[in-house]
C-alpha cells in the first residue's frame, strides 16, 4: 500500500520513492518535521476556535470538523492521514496544510494531485462524491480551491498506479528533468542524478 505523500513525492521526483520504497534508504533526521508538528497544532488549534472554516462560507458555518483524518483504501492501495476535512449535510472538502507559500496564489503540482489523492481516499471511506478541496499556505494566506475534475480524477488514478508500479516491480524510475530541485533532497548523496 502507498501513501498519499508517496503521490506528492513522485510528482517533485519519481526516484524517492524508488530510493524509499525499493532501496529502503534511510532518511536523515528532518528537524523541520518538529517544527511543521507545531505549525500545524497551530492552525488547528485556530481552526477549532474559528466560527466559520478557514475561508469564509456562511454556508460552513454549522459544518463539522474533524481533524488528522487517517483514510484507507485497498481499493485504491492508498492510505494517508487528511489534516482536515469539513463535513456538511451536503458535502465533504478535504484541505491539506502547506507551510510554504502558495505557487503565485496557485497550488503546486504535486500538492494539487496530493490533494486529489486525499479526495479519492474521502470518497471511497465515506461513500460520497468530493468536488472540491483547498490547499491552504500559510506563508502568504493563500487557501488555493481545486475543483476536482474529471481530467484530474484520472491524472490522480494514473500517478497511483505508476507510485505502485515502482513499490511492486521495483522498476527504476528516471531523475527529475529538474535538476534544481536535488539541491534540498534528502537522497542526494546516494542519488547519481544529483
Ligand atoms: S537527488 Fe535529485 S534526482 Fe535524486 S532523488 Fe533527489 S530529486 Fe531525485
Amino acid at each position: 500500500m502507498i501513501t498519499v505523500s508517496d503521490v506528492k513525492q513522485y510528482l517533485y521526483c519519481p526516484k524517492i520513492v524508488y530510493f524509499d520504497h525499493v532501496l529502503h534508504v534511510p532518511k536523515a533526521p528532518d528537524q523541520k518535521l518538529d517544527t511543521g508538528k507545531e505549525k500545524h497544532d497551530d492552525l488547528t488549534g485556530k481552526e477549532k476556535r474559528r466560527k466559520g472554516a478557514i475561508f469564509y462560507d456562511p454556508d460552513l458555518d454549522q459544518a463539522e470538523k474533524l481533524f488528522k483524518v487517517a483514510l484507507e483504501s485497498s481499493h485504491f492501495g492508498l492510505r494517508g492521514v487528511l489534516d482536515y476535512l469539513i463535513k456538511t449535510d451536503r458535502e465533504y472538502i478535504p484541505i491539506d496544510y502547506k507551510f510554504g507559500y502558495s505557487h503565485t496564489g496557485g497550488a503546486h503540482l504535486n500538492h494539487k494531485y496530493q490533494l486529489a489523492a486525499y479526495a479519492l481516499l474521502v470518497e471511497d471511506n465515506f461513500g460520497t462524491i468530493v468536488r472540491k478541496g483547498y490547499i491552504h499556505y500559510s506563508r502568504d494566506k493563500i487557501n488555493a480551491k481545486i475543483d476536482f475534475t474529471d481530467e484530474i480524477r484520472r491524472r490522480t488514478l494514473k500517478i497511483i498506479r505508476e507510485v505502485g508500479d515502482i513499490v511492486e516491480e521495483e522498476i527504476e524510475p528516471a531523475c527529475t528533468k529538474n535538476p534544481g530541485r536535488c539541491t534540498d533532497c534528502e537522497y542526494r548523496r546516494y542519488c547519481e542524478g544529483a
